[in-house]
């Protein structure tokens, strides 16, 4: 998920590789991300069996893509994989303040094969996607839900989630079950973004000039 307060990087990087430290100081990659027509972008996740390198490399991978695109969640199909993985990180995020309360919890937040429940009550907010760039609507979402799902120790974790960070966590499993930001929007708001969702199709982000 893009954070609504961030312009569009994505538009102007969507296709290249680039080499990024990473917080331990190894090389990791950052990665395309697919963007909004991309067949991976409806693949349903696959459940991780086991944690392997291969899974902790392609989290690092996508914690660095992730912050260089400016978001703050990202799903696995994102990047061009179908591993039912998912990250969040609220910290820099408007209504941070809001975080620090109810969702006191360490960022960023690493969910493998996460399971959500829903609680009650209904909150609308703006909400962008990296893999629709330059597009934010207003979103239904319920205020708040339990997940359940397997950390980096694969160990089963719960966490109940309100607020900005509920509704990051539900776009993401969103992305893991195939299903887009497009899906959630009204009829009313799809034509409105009509023209931005036939460019994207088409490979291309912003009007031809
Ligand atoms: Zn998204």
């Amino acid at each position: 998920m893009r954070c609504s307060k961030k312009s569009c990087l994505s538009c102007d990087l969507p296709y290249y590789v680039f080499p990024l430290w990473s917080q331990k100081g190894t090389v990791v990659v950052k990665l395309p991300i697919a963007i909004y027509g991309e067949d991976v972008l409806r693949q349903p996740g696959v459940a991780v069996p086991a944690m392997t390198d291969a899974i902790r490399q392609l989290v690092e991978a996508m914690l660095e893509t992730m912050r260089a695109e400016g978001g703050v969640g990202l799903a696995a199909q994102q990047v061009g994989r179908t591993e039912s993985v998912c990250i969040a990180d609220a910290t820099g995020a408007p209504r941070s303040a809001e975080l620090a309360g109810a969702n006191a919890v360490p960022m960023p937040l690493i969910l493998i094969n996460p399971r959500m429940t829903l609680g009650e009550g209904e909150e609308y907010d703006q909400e962008g996607c990296l893999s629709f760039p330059e597009i934010f609507v207003r979103i239904k979402r319920v205020a708040a839900i339990d997940v359940h799902y397997k950390d980096m120790d694969w160990q089963d974790r719960t966490l109940h989630a309100q607020g900005f960070l509920a509704r990051i966590i539900q776009h993401e499993i969103d992305h893991l079950n195939g299903t887009l930001l497009v899906d959630r929007m009204s009829t009313v708001q799809k034509v409105g973004v009509a023209g931005k969702l036939k460019r994207l199709k088409k490979g291309r982000c912003h009007p031809m000039e």
